[in-house]
């Protein structure tokens, strides 16, 4: 331990070491979260928030999380390449106000599940114009495990991960119209018509289940799974949360901070 510490030391001060390229924080990213949603969305929310502590990149980016996203103003959220949305939307006027101004003006989202949920009491036209799908339709009961089908290889966010797998149980949620109908998204990955029927308590029987887009208008990525404590132990999965994260992060506006 002790030459370790003192070989880390002597890296640290010879400045044309190549390492020290990354020993400065190159973003800062938001998690939003609720911890007073449904106790399966919590649990989603406390995972990610693990998952997301440990990575690392090189010394450089600073996670912070925050249950209040209502009363952060548009100047506030300037300050981060991008927002975690986990199963938390801005519910009051004024936090809308300042995400919808952020997003418009080259913010950056991951959405999460229900960070995309919206009903005929949301009175929000704008989130459905940002994801570029209609409202929530139906989801299968109880959560669990379906085929996925990448809509594109030749993505970023899809690269190097197979055609086809299995994810881990969550529940899915569909939506009316699809996000399909909308020349403005490029779907990533659906679920296989092969789970039909899907669910038990409700069965979800027919229909494009599409699960992981991006709205080419806006620099986000919505993943629909975010349900349970399971989300996290699937290899493939966490590979495509990951090019999702890095997807957004690197085209921020302010540059792409993984070149720093
Ligand atoms: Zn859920």
């Amino acid at each position: 331990m002790l030459c370790l510490g003192v070989c880390l030391g002597s890296m640290a001060q010879d400045a044309s070491y190549p390492a020290n390229y990354a020993r400065a924080p190159r973003f800062k990213a938001l998690l939003y979260y609720s911890d007073t949603a449904e106790e399966a969305h919590v649990q989603f929310a406390n995972q990610a928030i693990d998952f997301f502590t440990r990575l690392t990149y090189g010394d450089g980016w600073i996670l912070e999380t925050t249950t209040d996203l209502d009363t952060r103003s548009y100047e506030n959220l300037q300050q981060y390449s991008v927002i975690i949305a986990i199963n938390a939307a801005p519910s009051t006027a004024e936090g809308r106000a300042a995400f919808e101004k952020y997003m418009e003006n080259g913010g950056g989202w991951l959405g999460f599940h229900a960070a995309a949920y919206n009903d005929a009491n949301t009175h929000w036209p704008w989130l459905n114009k940002f994801l570029g799908c209609g409202t929530f339709y139906c989801n299968n009961w109880p959560p669990q495990c379906v085929l996925l089908e990448l809509d594109t290889t030749d993505s970023d966010i899809t690269r190097n991960i197979p055609s086809s797998f299995v994810a881990p149980e969550s529940e899915w949620y569909q939506w009316n119209p699809s996000p399909r109908s909308n020349s403005d998204v490029e779907i990533l990955a659906s679920i296989s018509p092969k789970n039909y029927p899907l669910g038990i308590k409700d069965i979800i029987r027919h229909g494009d289940f599409p699960v992981a887009w991006r709205n080419k208008n806006y620099r986000m990525v919505y993943l629909n799974y975010g349900h349970g404590d399971r989300e996290f132990t699937d290899a493939t999965q966490n590979l495509l949360t990951l090019q999702a994260f890095r997807y957004v992060v690197s085209r921020d506006p302010k540059g792409n901070p993984f070149e720093k």
